[in-house]
């Protein structure tokens, strides 16, 4: 059996702020690590993003025929974990393990793929203590004593490359009071690597005494242990890359004296639209009711509409309009599936020209993925495809569109559903949402359709006219490059 051979894929490095050709440890091999969720509520938007990150790549990947081998780590050990437990009067363990459950459920629920190493913190000690004492013994190392016992610091002066991946200054950091002042420390810098445990706090044994890790330990040792020194890309949120990462990358490297990981690569934040905002979408919309009222499909095409390093906009409006899209496409799957050739059209001179935006369809698509998994780009030439496939309508265009369809199922992991029944679903959920009646629903429908013939016959006035009347209902109306959309609006 010949082995298939990988496809030529460039990312953005944060690490030399440069795009560059992907070249791992072995052939045909990558390998992924992703900082994940600390489990001590449940997950918003945010985590739900880092997540469809990394299930983005890891299908881009495999789309390039590559195998994949991810870890995601479960933070369980934390002081807001502490504190969840006090407040919902349950031990650390339980606060872990439910929301431990309720971030794996969602996930599931987006169908993103699991990563094959979930490594917790609590199950990761012993590595974590071997690996600070590794550092001691490079003197990388050392212990304060505190009121509660024995804290171990990591010695970030004696580190020349801190500073490395935030393009940051250990001077300027000091200056720019980014870090605290703390007497215990030799260096205001200087950060925890294990922690004397307080009273009634959960501890573990150590050479230093009873105790917890810090957290920016347990993804140096975790990858360490899975991994070795052999990580290809080391993933996770904007906000990590100081100083969570920059301290993962002083511990690493200062026991391996290897690059902790060839790339780095950074997913953007969200940010919620200024004005017309509603008050259900605040900046902490959980997953988990986003899921509910908008649907999964209806979150990853959210996500994959941004470049993953951009900011994401989360309004109301974008939320609909990706709600809208996914209804289109598969509106667009159903055309695609049923139309047939005609008598006439398979002598048409257009059904033997394609539109340029059907020209060379899939191997576009494939282009924009496998440089620097540009989602977004890859969608616009989705979309525009399917613009001109209603323009001409034809059964070669449909059936060239369709050409979109492996790339939806299996890189944007949507529209696997069958049509009929998802729209159905689409649609009851939007209802139930909306807190309207099919009857009602179906009268909206059809005064959007009146109104777009209006427009169509260029009669501004009465089109104009049916909108007035629609929004005094509290209907607002949202156009689109695709058509038009409506909602209940939440100011009613
Ligand atoms: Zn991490």
């Amino acid at each position: 059996m010949t082995a298939v051979s990988v496809k030529p894929l460039k990312l953005l490095n944060t690490r030399s702020q440069k795009k560059e050709v992907f070249k791992g440890h072995y052939e045909n091999k990558v390998s992924i690590y992703c900082c994940g969720p600390t489990v001590y509520g449940y997950t918003h938007v945010g985590n739900a993003r880092a997540a469809l990150t990394l299930d983005l790549v890891s299908r881009i990947f495999k789309l390039a025929h590559y195998q994949i081998e991810a870890a995601r780590n479960y933070t369980d050990i934390d002081d807001k974990i502490i504190e969840a437990s006090k407040r919902e009067n349950k031990t650390s363990h339980e606060i872990a393990e439910f929301y431990q459950k309720a971030y794996d459920e969602e996930l599931s629920l987006l169908k993103a793929l699991t990563p094959k190493f979930r490594p917790k913190a609590t199950e990761s000690v012993e590595d974590i203590v071997e690996f600070i004492q590794s550092l001691e013994k490079k003197q990388m190392a050392y212990s304060v004593q505190t009121e509660f016992g024995t804290d171990v610091y990591f010695r970030v002066s004696k580190f020349k490359k801190y500073g490395a991946l935030s393009k940051r200054k250990l001077d300027d950091m000091i200056a720019g009071s980014r870090i605290d002042i703390d007497e215990k420390k030799e260096h205001p810098a200087d950060f925890a690597l294990w922690k004397a445990a307080k009273p009634e706090e959960p501890s573990w044994k150590s050479p230093w005494g009873n105790g917890r890790p810090g957290w920016h330990i347990e993804c140096s040792a975790m990858i360490y242990k899975i991994f070795k020194s052999d990580l290809d890309i080391h993933m996770g949120g904007l906000d990590l890359i100081f100083p969570h990462h920059e301290n993962e990358i002083a511990q690493s490297e200062s026991l391996t004296e290897k690059a902790l990981a060839t790339y780095w690569l950074h997913n953007g934040m969200i940010e919620v639209g200024k004005e017309k905002m509603s008050k259900s979408i605040g900046n902490i919309l959980r997953t988990a009711d986003f899921i509910r009222d908008y649907g999964a499909e209806t979150l990853r095409l959210l996500v994959f509409q941004q470049h993953y390093r951009s900011p994401m906009d989360l309004s109301e409006e974008s939320i609909l309009r990706a709600e809208a899209l996914i209804d289109k496409l598969y509106l667009a799957k159903l055309t695609a599936k049923t139309i047939k050739p005609t008598a006439d059209s398979a002598v048409t001179p257009l059904e033997t020209k394609l539109p340029s935006e059907l020209e060379s369809l899939s191997a576009k698509i494939e282009e924009s993925l496998l440089d620097d998994f540009n989602s977004a780009k890859a969608l616009g030439q989705i979309l525009s495809a399917l613009r001109a496939s209603h323009r001409e309508n034809t059964a070669s265009c449909w059936q060239v569109w369709a050409q979109s369809l492996p790339f939806l199922n299996s890189v944007f992991g949507i529209l696997e559903e069958d049509p009929a029944q998802a729209l159905k679903h689409s649609r009851e959920r939007r209802l139930k949402r909306m807190q309207i009646t099919e009857t009602q629903a179906a009268e909206i429908d059809q005064k959007l359709i009146e109104r777009e013939n209006l427009r169509k016959q260029k009669n501004f006035e009465a089109s104009d006219q049916i909108r007035k009347d629609l929004e005094k209902e509290g209907i607002q109306i949202m156009d689109g490059p695709d058509g038009s959309a409506w909602a209940v609006s939440k100011e009613k």
